[in-house]
C-alpha cells in the first residue's frame, strides 16, 4: 500500500514492495545486476533479495579488483530465527563468493535500549548467535566481530555523528522514541562506518545486507557518511534488501517478539513439528475442494518455508507448486514432508553448531 512506512523495531508486514522503488528510491535487483552476482544462490535466483542501494557500485569495485567488505549485525535478544538466518546467509555469500571481509556487530547496547536485556545476559545469547553464524558457514579468517558495548571506536563515532544530527531528523525517520533508541541509531551508524576507519584500511566499498524494514538505518547512515565525508573520507555504504519472512501465522514478519510464530535454529524436532503443523497454508476448506481446485501455494507459509529456506533445488520447488496447484497433494501430506525436511536440516545444523560454540566464545573474548 502506498504510504506505508518502515519500523525497524516493529513486526508489521509491508503489503506491497513496489512503492519502495518510487517512494523511497530503492533500486531493483534486475537482470543486469543478477548477471554480475557470482554463483547466485536461492536468495538471489528467487527474488528474495529484491532491492538495493548502490550495490551496482559495490559490484563495480569488486570487478575492478578493489577489496570489498560486508557489514551487518545481530541484536542478541534471543536465539537465531529464520529471519536472522537470511541476513547471515547473505553475509556468508558475500564472504565466500566475493572474498568480502565480514564486519559483524553484536548490537548489545541496542538490545538493552529496545528490549531492556542486561549486557551480561545478552552476552550469552551472542555466543549462541555467533555459533549459528559459524555453523551456517561464516569463516572466522576474513572476519571482524565486536560488541557495541566494548568497541570504543563505535561509541566515539556515535558521539561524533550526534553533532550533526537533530531531533527533527530522528523523529522524521523513526517517530517519537526514547532517547536510548535514538542513540542506538547513532551507534548503528558507527557500526556501519567502522570498517572505513584507518584502523581497517580506510575508505572502502561496504555492502550492508538487511531486511527491508531496516532501510531507515541505511538512509540515515548514508546521510551521515556524506556529512562526514570531508573529515573521514567515507564512501556511502551500499545495501541489499531481502523480503520479510512471514511468521507461521502468516500475519506478521517473523520476529523474536512472536514466540509461537517463529522457528528458531535451536528448535527441537517436536516443537518444529508442532509449529509447522499449525502454520497458515493456502489449503481449501475441504479435501474435496482441494482435489478439485488445488491449493493456493502463493498464500502458503509452508510453501514459503521451502522457497526461502529449506528447498535448494529449484526443480523440486516447482514440483511442490505443481502438486499443490493440481490438488495432487493434501496440506496434511505436504506439511509432513516439509516437517521432515526441516527436522533433518535442523539436526545437522545443531550438531555442527554444538562443536563451534567454543570457537564463538573465543572470538567474542577477542582471542
Ligand atoms: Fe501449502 Fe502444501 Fe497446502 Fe499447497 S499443499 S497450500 S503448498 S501446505
Amino acid at each position: 500500500m502506498a504510504g506505508e512506512t518502515f519500523d525497524p523495531w516493529g513486526s508489521e508486514l509491508l503489503s506491497d514492495y513496489e512503492h519502495l522503488f518510487s517512494e523511497f528510491g530503492m533500486q531493483r535487483v534486475d537482470e543486469k545486476v543478477l548477471r554480475r552476482v557470482l554463483n547466485a544462490n536461492r536468495l538471489w535466483r528467487r527474488g528474495i533479495v529484491f532491492a538495493h542501494r548502490d550495490f551496482d557500485k559495490w559490484l563495480s569495485a569488486f570487478e575492478r579488483k578493489e577489496g570489498v567488505a560486508c557489514m551487518s549485525g545481530i541484536k542478541p535478544s534471543s536465539e537465531f530465527h529464520l529471519g536472522s538466518k537470511l541476513t547471515a546467509e547473505e553475509m556468508i555469500f558475500f564472504q565466500k563468493e566475493f572474498n568480502a571481509k565480514v564486519f559483524y556487530s553484536i548490537a548489545d547496547l541496542e538490545c538493552y535500549a529496545d528490549n531492556g536485556i542486561p549486557l551480561a545476559e545478552s552476552a550469552k545469547t551472542a555466543v549462541s548467535n555467533l555459533a549459528d553464524m559459524l555453523a551456517l558457514g561464516l569463516s572466522e579468517k576474513n572476519c571482524f566481530v565486536w560488541k557495541q558495548s566494548e568497541e570504543k571506536r563505535v561509541m566515539n563515532l556515535a558521539y561524533v555523528f550526534a553533532r550533526k544530527t537533530t531531533m527533527n531528523t530522528l523523529k522524521a525517520l523513526y517517530g517519537e522514541r526514547n532517547i536510548g533508541l535514538y542513540f542506538s541509531v547513532l551507534t548503528q551508524a558507527g557500526d556501519i562506518l567502522l570498517p572505513q576507519l584507518q584502523d581497517f584500511g580506510g575508505a572502502k566499498n561496504v555492502v550492508v545486507p538487511v531486511g527491508v524494514d531496516q532501510d531507515p538505518h541505511i538512509r540515515f547512515t548514508r546521510d551521515i557518511a556524506a556529512k562526514f565525508e570531508a573529515e573521514y573520507g567515507f564512501k556511502l555504504p551500499a545495501a541489499t534488501f531481502h523480503k520479510f519472512f512471514r511468521s507461521l501465522s502468516g500475519e506478521s514478519k517473523m520476529s523474536k517478539r512472536d514466540a509461537l510464530g517463529v522457528i528458531t535454529l535451536s528448535d527441537d524436532a517436536d516443537s518444529l513439528k508442532k509449529k509447522v503443523s499449525r502454520a497458515f497454508t493456502g489449503g481449501r476448506a475441504t479435501v474435496e475442494e482441494q482435489k478439485r481446485l488445488g491449493g493456493e501455494w502463493k498464500k502458503c507459509v509452508v510453501y514459503e518455508l521451502c522457497l526461502f529456506h529449506f528447498e535448494e533445488d529449484d526443480k523440486e520447488l516447482e514440483e511442490r507448486q505443481r502438486r499443490c496447484a493440481s490438488g495432487e497433494i493434501s496440506c496434511g501430506e505436504c506439511k509432513k514432508e516439509v516437517i521432515e525436511k526441516i527436522q533433518k536440516w535442523m539436526k545437522a545444523h545443531q550438531e555442527k553448531k554444538k562443536k563451534l560454540v567454543p570457537k564463538a566464545e573465543k572470538m567474542l573474548a577477542g582471542d
